[in-house]
């Protein structure tokens, strides 16, 4: 069984910033951007930067969880592989980016972030959650599916 978006949705394409419209009942995996061609979700997280960001967090209406870390970050590097594991399990309902903040500065601190890794979640435009420390295994899927509303 696939899994799909629940409700109609605006996504943000990360490549070229065109906003695509995706139907309730598609999968997000499957959709490719209307002006570029570029896959709309990915099995793996991708690197955006603080401009893509606002993008995101001005247009997009889908499901979209951020990762904010830095490389220098033991705990950070600790949650790589089951941020990973999620990307690839959740693909076809909710994208997942990395923002470094080392890079990024002015955009990780216009998130209020205290420490790092912080997750932050949106949903339907808005942000839904911000969480700060590593999660592994399990419970990082339990929170994104609680956090979300998945099924999945
Ligand atoms: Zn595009």
């Amino acid at each position: 069984m696939v899994d799909t978006v629940a409700t109609d949705s605006v996504v943000v394409c990360t490549q070229c910033d065109t906003a695509n419209r995706v139907a309730a009942g598609k999968a997000l995996s499957a959709g490719k951007c209307g002006k570029c061609g570029h896959p709309l979700a990915t099995p793996h997280p991708v690197a955006i930067d603080g401009q893509t960001l606002q993008r995101l967090m001005a247009r997009d209406t889908g499901a979209y969880v951020l990762d904010v870390w830095a490389p220098w970050c033991g705990p950070c590097r600790m949650m790589a592989p089951a941020y990973e594991q999620a990307a690839a399990r959740f693909a076809d309902q909710v994208r997942f980016f990395k923002l470094n903040s080392d890079e990024n500065q002015s955009a990780a601190g216009g998130l209020g972030i205290r420490g790092i890794p912080t997750l932050i979640a949106w949903d339907k435009g808005r942000m839904v959650a911000h969480q700060a420390g590593a999660q592994t295994g399990e419970g990082l899927m339990r929170w994104i599916r609680s956090t979300l509303g998945l099924n999945a």
